[in-house]
């Protein structure tokens, strides 16, 4: 039997334990702010995202998910939460990252649900950006969640080819702790659901590329798929994914590779 405490996360009482640490992070001389999350919830409006079994849409179970995300990260006292979108309208590619990099988001988290033809594929993944994708279905998967027409976010970024050192330097360490992310986030859904792991993957991903912060891009499940199917259209099995991607952020936040970001500023804007 799991004890009341194990099984919330949030409570006031844990959060005050991390403001040493965050208090260290932040420099003694600074107050702690808060830790800005911004919660992209895939597709919407015109753009349905993927239809599944039952004629599951994609676009609905990502939003509703990540609103109980967003909820439920406030309610640490840790987070300033931010939605790309709260309802059912179209949001760009482009204007998703900018929301987050105007914002200087610390931390940027989109949630979207999967799908392959073959209806026997099953479980959870988390990626993080690479320019080659770890295997053939990332590959796939980038062509589905990418805008083929969506150019860079702000149009002085075009042609973006020579980096700085300095550029180079912040994006290796982007993408380490990005990694750092979706292992963390991929390890907790693989804990505190019944979903099955398909671990952490890596894709040229358009929405990891242009965000300035740690990204990943979480496929809770194949709704595709009709076991994955049913629990995505259950409220109370997408409660148990936004529990687990939310004790997973918070998890994050106290590794040394997120105290480390912390102390060098938390974006890495205009450096690459
Ligand atoms: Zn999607």
């Amino acid at each position: 039997m799991r004890s009341p405490s194990a099984s919330r996360i949030g409570p006031r009482l844990q959060a005050a334990a991390w403001a040493a640490l965050l208090v260290a992070a932040f420099g003694a001389a600074d107050p702690p702010r808060k830790i800005r999350v911004l919660v992209d919830p895939g597709h919407g409006g015109k753009d349905a995202g993927a239809i599944g079994w039952k004629r599951t849409k994609e676009k609905d179970v990502n939003l509703r998910t990540a609103l109980d995300l967003a909820k439920r990260l406030r309610e640490t006292g840790l987070f300033d939460v931010r939605l790309t979108r709260s309802k059912d309208v179209f949001v760009t590619l482009p204007d998703r990252c900018r929301l987050a990099n105007e914002w200087k988001a610390d931390l940027f988290v989109s949630v979207h649900a999967n799908y392959a033809h073959d209806r026997r594929e099953k479980g959870s993944e988390v990626y993080f950006l690479s320019d080659h994708a770890s295997d053939p279905e990332a590959a796939r998967l980038a062509e589905v969640e990418n805008a083929a027409d969506a150019g860079p976010p702000d149009p002085s970024r075009d042609g973006e080819v020579a980096q700085s050192i300095l550029g180079v330097m912040a994006r290796t360490e982007n993408l380490n702790r990005s990694s750092k992310l979706a292992a963390t986030l991929a390890l907790a859904l693989k804990k505190k659901t019944s979903l099955s792991s398909r671990g952490v993957k890596q894709a040229s991903l358009y929405v990891l590329h242009w965000t300035d912060s740690p990204a990943v891009l979480v496929e809770m499940g194949f709704i595709s798929n009709r076991r994955d199917a049913a629990r995505l259209r259950s409220s109370g099995f997408r409660n148990k994914i936004a529990k687990a991607l939310a004790s997973g952020i918070v998890e994050y936040v106290r590794s040394k590779e997120f105290v480390e970001q912390m102390r060098q500023g938390s974006s890495t804007a205009g450096t690459r």
